[in-house]
């Protein structure tokens, strides 16, 4: 090869890794404006915001008047949150919603990962109940809620509610069976494996505003609306990037800074959702939690996503309540909760009677301000994500993971316990806290047996095959009209 034909590849070569780089980046401006294109309203020191917040002695809540939001915001990890804790500023509307409202502090997911978690708080029922998670053969990704299942939606839509599910995670379309009870259901069109997009979270606001704007007068409404816009592909809009310096970041600071910006976004989407149902004049008891954390390499062994660990980074989660009525605002309630609590929890503060045959128990009374402790002793949650089994139990100073050796036929396992205030699980305290140690793993391996009780009653797993030619057997099923 001669200097002047070797000198005209380099050329070459330096022309089409220009063009590929133009059109990556092209690519990600548009990708990054798919999500950005709208903001939410700026609401923060707004007197639509104060409005929305002020006590409102009138309003009571009871079921057939008291409308009922739940908005999980899917992969939220905790520590991340202003509101609870975080150095950097992520989450004001929730800091200015907690001071008028009621939280807890020590909420776990019975899962890291969407479905078996959102099973749990929308069902009261232990993942296993439904098998949404339990040892194979059975391909967890193709596992659905059974029709059998009974669902928040379904309870109250036989109350007369006007159902509005408008959920960003494919993991919790039709066809997994998530939208039973729900007269209203608004989803992605593919799956993460079918496309890896995410759904704005404006979007998820402005269709689940305009299903509001729908509802004959005078009906009540339940609403369940799903954000994704702290899960990857995260492209926060630019106003929050710039809030975080993401462009002086490092590799790794863009990571969390990224997470962080979208956060702020997530949260001033909740601020925008709220502050409409107010300017509606709806009677709202409005609920905030998380299905999962997420593990941001931070620490690296906590890995990156979710769904093989259960360090707290995944299964600690936000809880927050608010309705105008609820005595004493401002409140952290101490003690554990699980997610299999909500929904016991909101029947009976509408009034309604709980199915007899639910795994989480009423929390109403904490939330109310008649008990300032929950009273539970210890928080469970466990995963077979991909090629993982762990299980999990978490007390009021120290948390134990054991990890299962795989395949599932062989029994043996290893154990850590670490200090509650450990959250980053440095330090195994199984010989300086022995006594801990029985106490935890007792606990847990009665836990354990008893899930093999609860999925052996539960009969065979619904397996579904996801694509689109099986609708048609969803159909059939009563999961889709
Ligand atoms: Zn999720």
């Amino acid at each position: 090869m001669t200097a002047t034909v070797r000198k005209q590849r380099v050329v070459g070569w330096l022309v089409a890794a220009v063009g590929i780089c133009a059109v990556l980046t092209v690519g990600l401006l548009i990708r990054a404006g798919s999500n950005s294109s709208d903001a939410p309203r700026d609401l923060m020191g707004s007197e639509a915001l104060a409005a929305a917040l002020a006590p409102d002695g009138s309003l009571a809540i009871e079921a057939g008047t008291t409308d009922v939001i739940v908005v999980i915001g899917c992969t939220v990890r905790k520590d991340r949150m202003s509101v609870y804790g975080h150095d950097r500023e992520t989450t004001p509307f929730l800091e200015a919603l907690a001071a008028k409202a009621v939280r807890f502090e020590h909420a776990f997911a019975q899962a890291p990962w969407t479905r078996p978690s959102m099973g749990a708080w929308l069902t009261g029922r232990w993942p296993r109940a439904h098998q949404l998670d339990n040892p194979k053969p059975v391909r967890l990704s193709n596992r659905a809620l059974p029709p059998d299942a009974t669902t928040l939606a379904e309870r109250l839509e036989s109350q007369g509610y006007r159902t509005i599910g408008v959920v960003a995670n494919p993991n919790l379309n039709t066809r997994f069976g998530f939208a039973q009870g729900f007269e209203v259901y608004d989803e992605p069109d593919k799956l993460w494996r079918e496309e890896l997009d995410t759904v704005a979270g404006t979007d998820i606001v402005r269709s689940f505003m305009d299903a509001v704007d729908d509802t004959p007068e005078g009906q009540p409404i339940y609403g369940r609306l799903v954000f994704v816009d702290t899960h990857a592909p995260r492209s926060p809009s630019k106003k929050f990037r710039r809030r975080f310096g993401m462009a002086q970041a490092t590799r790794k600071g863009r990571r969390l800074a990224s997470y962080d910006a979208s956060m702020l976004q997530l949260d001033q989407l909740l601020a925008d959702l709220f502050v409409g149902m107010h300017e509606r004049g709806r009677n709202v008891l409005f609920v905030f939690a998380a299905d999962h954390g997420e593990g941001l390499n931070v620490p690296r062994r906590h890995g990156v996503g979710h769904g093989n660990h259960l360090y707290p980074s995944t299964t600690a989660v936000p809880w927050i309540m608010h309705h105008p009525a609820l005595p004493d605002p401002g409140r952290s309630i101490e003690g554990l909760a699980m997610g299999v609590d909500l929904h016991p929890t909101l029947l009976e503060l509408l009034g309604l009677e709980a199915q007899p045959d639910l795994d989480g128990q009423s929390l109403a009374d904490t939330v109310l301000g008649e008990d300032a402790h929950t009273g539970r002793e210890f928080a469970y949650a466990e995963t077979f994500f991909r090629k993982s089994h762990k299980s999990a139990i978490y007390g009021e100073e120290h948390y134990l993971i054991r990890d299962h050796a795989l395949p599932s036929d062989d029994t043996s396992f290893t154990d850590k316990l670490f200090a509650t205030t450990d959250w980053k699980a440095r330090n195994d305290q199984r010989t300086k806290a022995p006594d801990a140690y029985a106490r935890l793993a007792d606990a847990l391996d009665a836990w354990e047996s008893s899930m093999e009780t609860v999925q052996a009653a539960a009969g065979a797993p619904l397996e579904i095959d996801p694509r689109e030619s099986t609708m048609k057997q969803l159909k059939a099923l009563g999961y889709v009209d």
